[in-house]
């Protein structure tokens, strides 16, 4: 757990962001909606409430998209780079913060897998691959 405020960008470094206080919710979410949005496996997200969170700049670059038919999820974006930014869920109690946009350490790490039945047909858990530090030489 940790007080110290953590900075989070998009790829381009168009729009950027601040998160305060102690982290909650860490979690992979294999749904196949996260699966879209993110363009991989599964999402990594980070939940805090909205008062921890602050656009430091960029907002008026930040797209929305709001399924209808969803509850909770919505999705952000650079309308610059295109990279997953943190989005505020439907009702507005929480403020999902895509994992991979920090630039910082949030001090926690994940701790559960949601929506597990609906994982990938290729999923393959990263800890049964070999590891390369590098792309691998031919
Ligand atoms: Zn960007
Ligand atoms: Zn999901």
């Amino acid at each position: 757990m940790s007080s110290d405020v953590i900075s989070g960008s998009c790829l381009c470094g168009e729009a950027t962001y601040e998160i305060t206080g102690n982290m909650g919710i860490f979690q992979y979410c294999h749904c196949s909606r996260c699966r879209k949005f993110t363009g991989s496996t599964y999402a990594s997200n980070l939940f805090v409430s909205p008062d921890q969170f602050k656009w430091v700049k960029g907002e008026s670059i930040v797209g929305t998209y709001s399924p209808k038919e969803t509850k909770y999820f919505a999705t952000a974006f650079c309308k610059n780079c295109g990279s997953s930014l943190p989005w505020r869920s439907k009702g507005g109690k929480v403020v999902v913060i895509p994992a991979g946009t920090l630039d910082g350490n949030p001090g926690i790490k994940p701790h559960q897998n949601i929506f597990c039945a609906s994982k990938a047909e290729w999923y393959k858990a990263s800890s049964e691959l070999p590891e390369y530090d590098e792309l691998p030489k031919k």
